[in-house]
């Protein structure tokens, strides 16, 4: 515990030397009074990072930017975007930055970034901060999607600055998220390249992203077409395991999809209490444009704008290339439809000997059951174990259509749902609405134990043992309809 066996970290700057076009080396804004109020002590350990030294006052200056080590370049990155269809040719971090790379000590690269650490030259009108409850939402909810299996960013640490920041009309403690990521490539990165209409930088971005994230592309017969196809599998993937538990990002953007397949950007995102398609969360998204169930479809999309950016690298000709592109895209459909099927496998507790064409359709009757019902999804899932071990009447109490329920699991159970393996995927616990809001609304007031007890909740989304059944209750009557905000 004594000083000297405190380690600051080394941080690279591999990013910024290989594509100093993409980045404006920059600097935090000053924090009058840093305050610890999380540090991922598990992933510290994961990270090779000294937590005595991150608790410490250097450790705590280092996680708010105020203290970089030597050798370290922190950068704001520069990207594009498209922003709910329409294109902004430069957005960037504007109240972000890259202080580097680090190393764990099973030799992963991973990149080290604070959020609200003040305003870039991407800043636009953004005052560049942000205050805690945002941030610790980001916490919260990227934790839990990690303890879910599902790939993500990480929340190493969040700090209060000592700084009130202005929000809705009221004053609220300004905060910092540290977090890491296996990079902060997004598709609007490479838009931003492509626009720029550079082939040297688009092809240095492109052998970056190849070397960092999808190395087997590096061998194939066309690796800017296989870096395509590597991203655009990650990405279904990715969204089939989202709509598996509920989870709706809010603002799936261009420069929200990252290349290396893991979630990003904890915004306005939230996990469905009731399991309707139509559910949309976010304040901005009026039309629906990224409500739950069209996460597949505009994940599509976003993934054409990748292609059309790669156009360059995958043939000389234009129109080769374009057929070439769109050829590929439409791959995109079959590897969602497998990943989502080996999803509702896998939540219906069946083996591979059930096919694709018992499973799907299974599926698909199952969400006609609940659609249209408030039927919790978290809960229902949880008790279709039930249902399996031969007690179909808590699931079954959720739903209307009880003829239809009752043929469904006939049909479901001749098969041999396995109900151990159900409960090793269908979580108990997951971040719900009522239970996220309540406990950043008392971390704001200054007290952080409800947010302590949630996260000890959602790091063990499987199992109920040791945790206060409230964790797994869904939304008590009248919290109504959740609305969520952007830009926090
Ligand atoms: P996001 O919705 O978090 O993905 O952010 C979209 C864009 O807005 C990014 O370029 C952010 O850096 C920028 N942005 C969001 N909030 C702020 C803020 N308070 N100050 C400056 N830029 C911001
Ligand atoms: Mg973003």
């Amino acid at each position: 515990m004594g000083t000297a066996s405190l380690v600051t970290p080394d941080l690279g700057h591999a990013y910024a030397d290989a594509l100093p076009e993409l980045v404006k080396p920059w600097q935090a804004a000053a924090a009058p009074d840093p305050s610890l109020v999380l540090l991922n002590e598990p992933l510290a350990a994961e990270l090779g990072l000294d937590g005595d030294w991150l608790r410490s006052p250097d450790g705590v200056a280092f996680l708010v930017g105020a203290q970089v080590p030597e050798g370290a370049t922190p950068v704001a990155m520069a990207y594009a975007g498209h922003q709910f269809g329409g294109y902004s040719p430069l957005l960037g971090d504007g109240r972000a930055l890259l202080l580097g790379e680090l190393r764990d000590p099973a030799g992963g690269l991973h990149d080290l970034h604070l959020k609200g650490s003040g305003r870039t030259p991407f800043a636009r009108g953004g005052d560049g901060l942000a205050v805690l409850a945002p941030m610790l939402r980001e916490y919260v909810v990227s934790e839990a999607m990690h303890a879910l299996g599902i790939p993500t960013t990480r929340a190493l640490a969040v700090v209060t600055t000592g700084r009130d920041v202005a929000r809705d009309g009221g004053w609220f403690p300004g905060a910092v998220l540290a977090r890491v990521a296996s990079s902060h490539l997004r598709v609007g990165t490479f838009q931003l390249t492509r626009a720029m209409d550079d082939v040297g930088l688009l092809t240095r971005l492109a052998d970056l992203a190849i070397a960092r994230h999808h190395p087997d592309a590096a061998d194939a017969a066309s690796p800017y077409l296989a870096l395509f196809e590597a991203v655009r599998d990650a990405q279904a993937r990715l969204v089939a395991q989202w709509m598996g538990v509920g989870f709706v990002h809010g603002v799936l953007n261009t420069d929200n999809v990252t290349i290396s397949g893991e979630t990003i950007d904890y915004g306005p995102c939230a996990f469905v209490d009731a399991a309707d398609p139509a559910t949309v969360f976010s304040s901005i998204d009026s039309g629906g444009r990224y409500a739950w169930g069209n996460q597949p479809g505009v994940t599509a999309w976003n993934l054409a704008r990748f292609a059309e950016a790669l156009l360059p690298l995958v043939a000389d000709d234009q129109q080769e290339a374009v057929e070439i592109a769109t050829a590929s895209l439409e791959g995109y459909a079959t590897t969602y439809a497998a990943a989502w099927t080996e999803q509702v496998r896998r939540k219906l507790g069946l083996g591979a000997d059930a096919s694709d064409e018992v499973v799907g359709p299974l599926a698909e009757q199952l969400a006609e059951l609940m659609r249209g019902t408030p039927v919790d999804h978290t809960g229902f899932w949880r008790d279709l174990s039930a249902a399996a071990r031969g007690d179909a009447a808590p699931a079954r109490d959720r739903l209307l259509d009880l003829e239809g329920f009752d043929a469904w699991l006939e049909r479901w159970r001749a098969l041999g749902p396995d109900a151990d393996a159900m409960d090793r995927v269908n979580p108990v616990h997951v971040p719900r609405n009522h239970l996220v809001e309540s406990a950043l609304e008392s971390a704001t007031a200054g007290d952080l134990a409800p947010v302590h007890a949630l996260l000890a909740a959602i790091t063990q989304p499987y199992d109920p043992a040791g945790v206060d059944e409230v964790y797994r209750q869904p939304a008590p009557d009248g919290f109504g309809a959740y609305t969520t905000y952007c830009g926090t």
